[in-house]
């Protein structure tokens, strides 16, 4: 049902490379709508000088708000239709960067006696102004996990970041263990949880070695490092919670529900700076990566930098031939068709392959897709009902449990795109 993570021939590895900063670009763009919410207020004109921190629009979910906030200090020069990460055309606000890096308010900092009075409705209210979401990709607001009801008895810091070629979580605990701790004592502290697990791929040595080092100056936290598989797709929460605790959440069913909370590392992170310093999420950690860019690398980086630009400042393209351009990890990512694209908040990485002649041949019913799936999915059926447009079907096939993971793509002896067909097929229903 699995495969070994891999990197991919030819491609250089940045997990063992440091962290680069561009932290200066010229223009940055700040998108008034995006998966989650579709409509969006927007509080500036053009000509409007802003601040770091700063509220310049509202965008509006099903279920919940979220404030957008300048990720620079400038003035508005427009709106302009860009690629987001979902791969759609969308409206961004545009604001020249001045370089000053003026905040919209001191930056202050609680102290450790403030932040153990906070209640786990105080961190709520932080993380929702903050507009802190998911960071690994999921975008799933923060602040909903802190308004939960049901008791909370331990916390998973999810750093498996199972994708192949991804490696700026990897980064982050590498080069920040200390941000990555505090995030867990305040997430301990704001739960009243009884232990903090922080989950890291086995084979990453050098994890284990910076966390277990890390922790030794917090003695009384009651945090472990767990080591989980080094397969696909191990950081899927609920198998990483089966092999952690060897706990299976049932379908549908919230970890929340089994007394479990989980947060993803840069999430962690970010948490950390919303409670210690007010911070909204203004930066983030990203991999560019895969055989079609020169220097290949991972970037802290602006929430709201071009694409494009990123991709000049690490060599440009390599390879004179046509490229594919995937926003997100090679297994779930979105294909680009223009390199026009934003890295929004929950961005993780852009993977850039030099185009290589894929034939799709007919399937030859060998059931691979059917043993590689890890929710327990047909996507050959899922594929005939798409193509029947047969919704009754797909719901029997219970398609809405499909996570989108790639493993039937990947493991299709016909080289069929399966997950494209689940894409249509959970749009269809
Ligand atoms: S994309 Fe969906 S159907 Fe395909 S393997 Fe993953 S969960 Fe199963
Ligand atoms: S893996 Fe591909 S060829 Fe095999 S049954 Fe599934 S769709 Fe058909």
């Amino acid at each position: 049902m699995i495969a070994k993570t891999r990197q991919i021939k030819g491609v250089i590895s940045t997990v063992s490379l440091p962290t680069m900063r561009y932290l200066d670009p010229e223009y940055i763009y700040l998108a008034t709508t995006n998966a989650r919410c579709a409509t969006g207020d927007v509080f500036v004109k053009v000509g409007d000088k802003v601040k770091i921190g700063q509220v310049v629009a509202r965008r509006h979910g099903a279920f919940f708000d979220q404030p957008v906030h300048s990720t620079v200090s400038g003035e508005v020069v427009g709106f302009v239709k860009k690629f987001h990460r979902s791969g759609k055309l969308t409206e961004f606000i545009q604001v020249k960067n001045d370089h000053k890096d003026e905040w919209i308010h001191e930056r202050t900092e609680r102290s450790e006696e403030e932040i153990a009075k906070l209640t786990l409705e105080d961190f709520a209210n932080i993380t929702k102004e903050c507009s802190l979401v998911g960071l690994g990709g999921s975008s799933f607001p923060t602040y909903i996990k802190f308004q939960t009801k049901d008791p909370i008895h331990t916390i998973l810091i999810n750093g498996v970041e199972c994708e192949p070629m991804l490696s700026s979580d990897h980064r982050m605990i590498l080069e920040h263990p200390r941000r990555v701790v505090m995030g867990i004592k305040y997430a301990l502290g704001a739960f009243k949880a009884k232990r903090a697990l922080i989950c890291i791929k086995q084979k990453y040595q050098d994890l284990y070695d910076t966390l277990t080092a890390e922790l030794t100056r917090f003695p009384d936290l009651p945090i472990e490092v767990c080591r989980v598989g080094n397969y696909y797709p191990q950081g899927w929460e609920i198998e990483m919670i089966k092999s952690a605790l060897g706990v299976k959440v049932p379908a549908g069913v919230l970890p929340a529900k089994l007394g479990l909370m989980v947060f993803n590392v840069s999430t962690i992170v970010g948490l950390y700076r919303a409670i210690k310093n007010n911070e909204p999420v203004i930066k983030r950690n990203y991999t560019l990566s895969g055989d079609g860019i020169n220097i290949p690398q991972n970037i802290r980086l602006r929430i709201g930098t071009s694409l494009k630009e990123l991709i000049d400042v690490c060599g440009g393209y390599k390879g004179d031939g046509d490229k594919v351009l995937i926003m997100g990890g090679p297994m779930m990512g979105a294909n680009l068709v223009r390199d026009d694209a934003v890295i929004t908040k929950t961005c993780t990485s852009t993977i850039i392959l030099n185009q290589r002649p894929i034939v799709e041949e007919p399937c030859v019913r060998c059931a691979s897709c059917v043993y590689s799936c890890p929710a327990g999915l047909q996507p050959v059926a899922i594929m005939q009902a798409v193509k029947n447009k047969d919704k009754d079907g797909l719901n029997k096939l219970n398609i809405k449990a499909c996570i989108l993971c790639g493993m039937c793509s990947y493991t299709c002896t016909s080289k069929i795109h399966l997950t494209d067909y689940c894409r249509k097929a959970k749009r269809m229903v």
